[in-house]
């Protein structure tokens, strides 16, 4: 696997029209059991990554993690600014001056899907991003310590995050705004869940197409 922030741009553009193909839905579910402005908080924060994506590409991975986190921190809002923030910060921790392998890359998205669960006092079962996020994640150390293909690592994480963002349907909400509605926000997929499982979905694509292309 040979990825590295010069594919930052092409990662971005993939989820910006991932975003726009499913824009009605995501802003019908956060509207359902949130206010409303999920999509509009994320777009906002791709936005601002975008404009500084040539100097991101120009970066080695920690640092471009670190300002990515800094500028989503600084410019999405919500509850998911700060979770998606620390997100990042997390895992530009863990990559500093390592080498950005299948391995690591997996010890780095547990270091970030760590910081949210602390940042947002939350685990799995709560009707949050952390639902595709936690699954995603477990999926993925485990295929990586049993040294799985690349194509069904891909696979097997894609396949966790829509398992994990469709169970979410069924919940109730224990943290964020869905929380208000108790009993009432079953029935609805949390639209943080959606977003995360949508952007895992892309990137994993771009990674196996990057691969290819190499
Ligand atoms: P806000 O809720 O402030 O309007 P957004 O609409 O951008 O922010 O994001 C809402 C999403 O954030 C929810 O759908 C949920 O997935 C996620 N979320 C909210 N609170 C938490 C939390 N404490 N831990 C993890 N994720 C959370
Ligand atoms: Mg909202």
């Amino acid at each position: 696997m040979n990825i590295s922030p010069t594919h930052l741009p092409r990662f971005f553009n993939a989820i910006d029209t991932e975003l726009k193909k499913n824009a009605d839905e995501i802003i019908g579910l956060d509207q359902a059991i949130g206010d409303g402005d999920h999509l509009t908080n994320l777009q906002r924060g791709l936005e601002a990554v975008q404009k500084i994506e040539v100097e991101l590409s120009e970066m080695n991975w920690s640092d471009a993690l670190m300002k990515i986190g800094m500028t989503l921190m600084s410019t999405m809002g919500g509850a998911s600014g700060s979770l998606f923030g620390s997100f990042f910060l997390a895992m530009s921790k863990a990559a500093k001056d390592k080498t950005v392998d299948t391995q690591h890359l997996a010890a780095m998205f547990d270091a970030g899907v760590t910081a949210v669960k602390q940042r947002g006092k939350a685990d799995i079962g709560e009707k949050t991003m952390l639902d595709s996020l936690i699954p995603a994640c477990e999926t993925l150390k485990q295929d990586v310590a049993n040294n799985e293909a690349l194509a069904d690592i891909i696979e097997n994480i894609k396949q966790a995050a829509k398992k994990g963002m469709l169970s979410t349907e069924a919940m109730v909400a224990t943290k964020g705004r869905a929380s208000f509605l108790g009993e009432r926000a079953r029935g609805h997929i949390d639209a943080g869940a959606r977003t995360s499982q949508l952007i895992i979905s892309v990137i994993a694509d771009e990674v196996i197409n990057i691969h290819n292309e190499n």
